[in-house]
């Protein structure tokens, strides 16, 4: 494992320098992320509660392009967000697997559902969004950055 951390923090994966692969729950869907990390969010947005059936979403975000479906194609659910975009999720209807996030506010970048990748404990978390609707069962890592709602563009 390379120790030095990536882009916002992230530390770089031991498989190569930016090499991640990942499925859903009964593998119709596979699929390869090849850049690096941006950074990994964890959304508490009812919207995401409901998506995944608990308190939040942890998602790792990478370059679109980065990411290359092995095996089959997920399904896509849109819905209008707050922001006035249509926010992406896809995800595969047989098993059930939420596996990618995506807003039309930002269609160069791509969330990968951190739990659907092959080693998701290599990733480290940048930032608490949407803590305006945590769950107080959901617990929050008070050392990481908080946002009430979405995470202010740089
Ligand atoms: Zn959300």
């Amino acid at each position: 494992m390379d120790p030095r951390p990536g882009r916002a923090g992230i530390p770089r994966a031991g498989v190569g320098p930016s090499h991640f692969t990942g499925q859903c729950l009964c593998s119709a869907i596979q699929y390869e992320v090849t850049g690096e990390p941006i950074g990994m969010v964890k959304c508490h947005c009812r919207d995401c509660q409901r998506e995944t059936g608990g308190g939040q979403a942890a998602t790792v975000m990478f370059t679109a392009e980065d990411l290359e479906m092995k095996s089959g194609s997920p399904k896509v659910f849109a819905i209008q967000g707050e922001t006035g975009h249509e926010a992406f999720r896809r995800f595969w209807p047989d098993c059930g697997s939420y596996l990618f996030a995506g807003s039309t506010g930002r269609p160069d970048f791509v969330g990968v559902q951190a739990g659907s990748l092959d080693d998701p404990s290599v990733f480290k978390t940048n930032a608490h969004v949407w803590t305006v609707s945590a769950q107080h069962w959901d617990l929050l890592d008070r050392d990481i950055s908080q946002f009430e709602r979405t995470r202010p563009r740089k």
